[in-house]
């Protein structure tokens, strides 16, 4: 009940009770002292029951103001109180409890509201947490992974300096590894900076309608050209004359798909480097698997490679020297896309990555 119709009700009550109350007292007082105690209607007898009705109705009176007021009293201000106790709560940092609704009125209705506020702040504070966890995370990464590269860097310039280097076959090799290393951190900074641009959303993505086959039959073309000098092989399969029709932008979509070709190319262990693309057309979307006949990735780590700084080699020291940043690209720029990315893998047998785009109506 609203708190209106209760304060209505309550003072319909504190008139009609003492109505009431006033014709039964009399009633039952005049019945008493003129039936039972056969009083005479006049006289001391009438004065007697004339103040007797009027105690009785001050007594009716004073009851029913009280315990109306006190229990209409005591629904607004219980409620008040526990509300009171919450903000106090609330502005004291203690997010960890919950407000129960005290009723259906506009005293329940708040409480439900501040319920509502309690849990946003609540999970806007989780979120502040897990970005603060994760941005020391980040910078313990990006640190561990610029300090390798440079105290290799450090270490041969020194043995340089001291001459350690004494022959020229020496000092090319020096130079070779200090430029090796300057290169690694470069490729490293560069990743860092496309992937916190994706991450603050600051990337500009210029969608256009593109046909997938088309765009990926150019692609293959160009790293066919590519993969000779590797002795790799990329063999590309389209599996239907279905609409390949996507929305994409065609310079990120192509960083996502060399990302994962150069994974393919770097993690891979057998002499015949084999590369296969299969490009799917499902109801609603285009599927595109880029397959590899490389190390593999143990299949319980298949969905982590995606997180940023993820590495299966988790020494971090590993001959490839990635970032552990490429994967975590793909997903982004696929994400923006509107698209997923998922990958299967067998140890030692291969790894496909999948990724998944909307298909737009011909
Ligand atoms: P990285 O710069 O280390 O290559 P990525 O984000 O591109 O970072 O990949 C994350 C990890 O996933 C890699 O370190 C590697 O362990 C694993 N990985 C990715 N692609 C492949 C693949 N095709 N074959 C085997 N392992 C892979």
């Amino acid at each position: 009940m609203t708190i209106k119709k209760r304060l209505i009700l309550s003072n319909i009550g504190m008139i009609l009770i003492p109505v009431a109350a006033f014709f039964i007292i009399e009633v039952i007082i005049g019945y008493i002292m003129f039936v039972v105690l056969d009083g005479s209607p006049d006289g001391n007898d009438l004065n007697m029951f004339v103040t007797l009705r009027f105690v009785g109705l001050m007594i009716v009176l004073i009851i029913t103001n009280g315990l109306l007021t006190y229990f209409v009293a005591k629904s607004i201000i219980n409620p008040v109180k526990e509300l009171s106790i919450a903000a106090k709560e609330i502005s004291a940092g203690n997010l960890d409890f919950s407000i129960k609704p005290t009723g259906k009125d506009e005293l329940g209705q708040l409480s439900e509201t501040f319920e509502m506020m309690r849990q946003k702040l609540k999970e806007a504070r989780d979120l502040q947490m897990r970005y603060d966890a994760n941005r020391n995370e980040l910078i313990a990464s990006i640190s561990h992974d610029l300090k390798t590269p440079m105290t290799s860097i450090k270490g041969y310039v020194k043995g340089v300096r001291d001459g350690v280097a004494n022959t020229p076959e020496k000092m090319d090799r020096y130079m070779e590894t200090i430029y090796t290393k300057a290169n690694d951190m470069d490729h490293l900074i560069d990743e860092l900076f496309m992937y916190s641009k994706l991450d603050l959303q600051q990337v500009p993505f210029h969608f256009e309608r593109l046909n997938l086959k088309v765009f990926m039959d150019d692609f293959i073309e160009e790293l066919q050209y590519e993969l000779i000098e590797t002795s790799g092989s990329v063999a590309y399969a389209v599996d239907s004359e279905e609409s390949y029709l996507v929305k994409a932008d065609r310079e990120q979509l192509k960083r996502a798909v060399m990302n994962i070709i150069q994974n393919s190319l770097k993690y891979m262990d057998k002499a015949e480097k084999k590369i296969g693309v299969l490009l799917r057309a499902e109801s609603g979307h285009v599927i595109v698997r880029i397959k590899d006949n490389g190390i593999g990735i143990p299949e319980e780590a298949t969905s982590t490679i995606f997180d940023r700084f993820y590495r299966t080699d988790t020494s971090r020291n590993s001959s490839t020297g990635g970032s552990g940043l490429g994967l975590a690209i793909v997903k982004s720029i696929i994400e923006e896309h509107g698209g997923k990315v998922w990958a299967k893998s067998k140890l030692g047998e291969g790894t496909s990555v999948y990724f998944s785009l909307p298909k737009e109506d011909v």
